[in-house]
C-alpha cells in the first residue's frame, strides 16, 4: 500500500471541497463578517444576504443538479456551516434551517413531481423554507406532538395545531411567513399507541397558515428569526403530502442526522474563531511586563482549546465522510459529534472571553456573541440529554461499534 492516504486532509478531501471552502471563506470575509454585529444587535435577519447564498449555489448544496442544486455531500455541508459560523452562527442557523432541514429533506424524500416543482425555487433563494417539528408542549418528546391532520372525503387534508421555535418561521418583523414549511403532523396512532407522523408541504398563501408570533429577545442566534406557527383548519391538497401518510418517522430520523452534523460543524466554526481570537490577543496584551501568553493559567486556556478544537474537527469530518445523505444509520456518531462539539465550542468561546478580559465581554470583539450563539447548539436539533439517551440506546444494539 502506498503512502498517499497519509496526505488526505479529512476536512478538504477533494479539490472540489477545498474550492468550496475557499469560495465560502472569501464570501464570509467580504459579505458576512461586516454585517454580523449589527444584525445581532438589532435582531434582524439579513434576507438580502441570505438570497445571495442561492447565487453561490449554497442553498441547494446537497441537492442533485437536475433539480437546481450543487449535488454535493455531507462533507460539503459541514464545510459551508463551519465557514459561515466562523463569522455569524445566527446567519448560518437560518441557512441550516432552510438548506438542511427543509431543502435536503425534500431532495431525499420528496416525489419527482414535488422535487421538480419546489427545489429550483428553494435552491435559488426565491423561496425561503423552514422545518416545523417542535411544539409549545412537546420538544424532545417529539412523538407527543399534537398538531394533527385529517383527510377529508375530497382528498384534501385539514391541519390544526401550533408549532414553536421555528427558525425562518417568520422572515421579517411584519410576520411574513416562510414561503414553504416542511411540517410534521400526527395523522393517527399505531397499534402500540405511538403517533404516526406525516409530512406536509405548506405553502405561503394556503388558507389557515399564519405566523403566531416572532420570538424576540433570544440570548443568542439573534440574527435568525424564530417564530410560532399557527395552523387553523389549514387546507392542504394531497399533492403536498410527502411519501405515504403515517410513514414519516424514517425520513424525520434520517434528516436529523445531517442536521446534527450541520450543527456540530457550526460549533467547529465557533471554536476555530474563538481560538484564533484568544491566541492573537494573548500575544498582543501585556500585563506585569509580560505577554499574557507567558502565564500558565492563560496557557491552560489556549492549550485545552487547541486540543478540543482539533478533536471537534476530526470528529465532524470523520462523521461527515461516513454519512450517506440518502440513508439513515449514522445516529451514533451524528449524536456523538453534536454532543461533544457543542459543549466544547461553548467552553472554547468562554475561555476566549476570559483570556480577553473586559474586551472579550464587548460585542466588537466577537467572542461574546459566539458564546451566546454556542449555547443554542446544546438545545436545538436535540438537547445534550437526548444525545446521551440515544447513544446509550444505540450502544446496546451496536456494542461492536466500540470494539471495531
Ligand atoms: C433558537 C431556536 C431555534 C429552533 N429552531 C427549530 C426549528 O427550526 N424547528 C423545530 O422544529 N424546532 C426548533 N427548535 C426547537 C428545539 O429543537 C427544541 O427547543 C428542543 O428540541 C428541545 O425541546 P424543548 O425546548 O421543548 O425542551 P424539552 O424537550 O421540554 O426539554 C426540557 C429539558 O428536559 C430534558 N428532557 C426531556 N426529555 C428528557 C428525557 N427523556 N431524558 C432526559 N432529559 C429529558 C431536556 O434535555 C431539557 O434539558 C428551536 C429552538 C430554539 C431555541
Amino acid at each position: 500500500m502506498g503512502d498517499d492516504w497519509r496526505e488526505l486532509d479529512i476536512a478538504n478531501p477533494t479539490q472540489e471541497h477545498s474550492m468550496l471552502r475557499e469560495m465560502v471563506r472569501d464570501f464570509v470575509r467580504e459579505e458576512v463578517e461586516p454585517q454580523a454585529l449589527e444584525h445581532d444587535k438589532h435582531e434582524k435577519f439579513n434576507i438580502e444576504l441570505f438570497r445571495k447564498l442561492g447565487e453561490y449555489g449554497l442553498l441547494g448544496i446537497s441537492v442533485p443538479e437536475k433539480y437546481g442544486g450543487a449535488g454535493m455531500d455531507a462533507t460539503a455541508v459541514a464545510i459551508v456551516n463551519e465557514e459561515l459560523s466562523y463569522s455569524d452562527p445566527a446567519f448560518c442557523l437560518a441557512y441550516l434551517a432552510h438548506a438542511q432541514l427543509m431543502v435536503n429533506n425534500l431532495a431525499q424524500n420528496g416525489s419527482e413531481e414535488q422535487k421538480f416543482r419546489i427545489l429550483p425555487k428553494v435552491c435559488s433563494g426565491e423561496w425561503i423554507g423552514c422545518m416545523a417539528m417542535s411544539e409549545p408542549g412537546y420538544g424532545t418528546d417529539v412523538l407527543g406532538m399534537q398538531t394533527s391532520a385529517v383527510q377529508k372525503e375530497d382528498g384534501n387534508w385539514l391541519i390544526n395545531g401550533n408549532k414553536m421555535w421555528i427558525t425562518n418561521g417568520a422572515i421579517d418583523d411584519q410576520g411574513t411567513p416562510a414561503d414553504i414549511v416542511w411540517l410534521y403532523a400526527r395523522t393517527g396512532e399505531d397499534d402500540k399507541g405511538r403517533a404516526q407522523i406525516t409530512t406536509f408541504l405548506i405553502e405561503k398563501g394556503m388558507d389557515g397558515y399564519a405566523v403566531g408570533q416572532k420570538i424576540y429577545d433570544k440570548s443568542g442566534m439573534r440574527a435568525s428569526n424564530t417564530a410560532e406557527l399557527v395552523f387553523d383548519n389549514c387546507l392542504v391538497p394531497p399533492e403536498n403530502v410527502v411519501g405515504n401518510p403515517g410513514g414519516s418517522m424514517t425520513h424525520m430520523m434520517r434528516n436529523l442526522e445531517i442536521e446534527r452534523i450541520g450543527l456540530a460543524a457550526m460549533a467547529l466554526g465557533i471554536a476555530r474563531r474563538s481560538l484564533s481570537a484568544m491566541n492573537k490577543y494573548a500575544s498582543e496584551r501585556e500585563a506585569f511586563g509580560h505577554q499574557i501568553r507567558d502565564f500558565g493559567q492563560i496557557q491552560r486556556h489556549i492549550g485545552e482549546s487547541w486540543a478540543e478544537y482539533r478533536a471537534i474537527r476530526a470528529y465532524v469530518y470523520d462523521t461527515a465522510a461516513s454519512t450517506n445523505l440518502g440513508l439513515a444509520g449514522n445516529r451514533l456518531d451524528s449524536d456523538g459529534v453534536k454532543l461533544f462539539a457543542t459543549t466544547a465550542a461553548k467552553n472554547i468561546s468562554d475561555r476566549a472571553i476570559q483570556v480577553m478580559g473586559g474586551y472579550g465581554y464587548v460585542g466588537e470583539y466577537v467572542v461574546e456573541r459566539l458564546w451566546r450563539d454556542s449555547k443554542l447548539l446544546e438545545i436545538g436539533g436535540g438537547t445534550l440529554e437526548s444525545h446521551q439517551k440515544n447513544i446509550t440506546r444505540d450502544l446496546v444494539k451496536n456494542h461492536d461499534a466500540i470494539e471495531r
